[in-house]
């Protein structure tokens, strides 16, 4: 489902965020990506939601090589991988509703039908009761798990999710990965960035390690708990 092959990411700048990355992730498989702060794993989710691009090899998502990909076809693309960011870059003036609607709308989906599958995201994640409410007065975790429907209203088959625990206690951090398990089971492709490796080793999912932008290790599902 995402298959890089030798991936350089050169900034502007001249730096290397990514160094010859290579690796595949199957359809269905739920991942964490780690390593420290600066190691590239933000740059390697916005590789794979055409956020950026890759300066050499090839990055692959669901059999597109994104490199190929022209201009008109990056909103689809866009609307395949959801993506969740830790500070949930949610618009502040709208209420939960408009924030969640707002891939729907870009795509111009018609009044009814965005109506419904709001509804049934923010069901999904438990919100269904806060439609009206502004972001403001919700709590951190209520505002990520908004983060969370708006990224799947769209039923993207990948999600990608950069440090969406990174503000959150450990129950509420909890509460996350449980729904992001919930959404694998049903076979969407996660790929999750964190540096929290408690709660990595917790998850005993596959695990990829990023190192000043190499990919230094690829641990099977269980590695950390035996
Ligand atoms: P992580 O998410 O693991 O903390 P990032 O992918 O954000 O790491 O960054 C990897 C490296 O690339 C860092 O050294 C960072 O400073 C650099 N970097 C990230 N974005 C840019 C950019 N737009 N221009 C130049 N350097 C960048």
């Amino acid at each position: 489902m995402i298959r890089y092959e030798q991936v350089t990411k050169r900034y502007p700048s001249g730096y290397e965020g990514l160094k010859d990355v290579s690796f595949h992730i199957e359809p269905g498989e739920m991942v964490f990506l780690t390593g420290p702060s600066g190691a590239g794993k933000s740059t390697l989710l916005k590789l794979t939601g055409l956020l950026e691009r890759c300066t050499r090899g090839q990055v692959i998502v669901d059999n597109r090589n994104l490199a190929q990909m022209r201009p008109s076809e990056i909103p689809y693309h866009r609307r395949k991988v959801g993506m969740i960011f830790q500070d949930h870059r949610l618009l502040h003036d709208r209420p939960v509703f408009d924030n969640v609607a707002l891939p729907l709308v870009v795509a111009g989906v018609g009044r009814e039908e965005i109506g419904r599958r709001v509804r049934a995201a923010l069901d999904q994640v438990g919100l269904l009761k806060k439609e009206r409410s502004m972001p403001i007065t919700l709590s951190g975790g209520e505002q990520q798990r908004v983060g969370i429907a708006r990224a799947v209203v769209t039923r993207p088959p990948v999600l990608l999710a950069d440090e969406p625990t990174g503000n959150l206690d450990p129950r509420l951090s909890a509460e996350i990965m449980k729904l992001f398990e919930r959404f694998n089971q049903v076979g969407v492709t996660l790929l999750i960035a964190s540096h929290d490796v408690s709660l990595i080793r917790r998850m005993g999912k596959r695990i990829l390690v990023l190192d000043q932008g190499a990919l230094t290790h690829d641990l099977p599902p269980g590695a950390l708990n035996r």
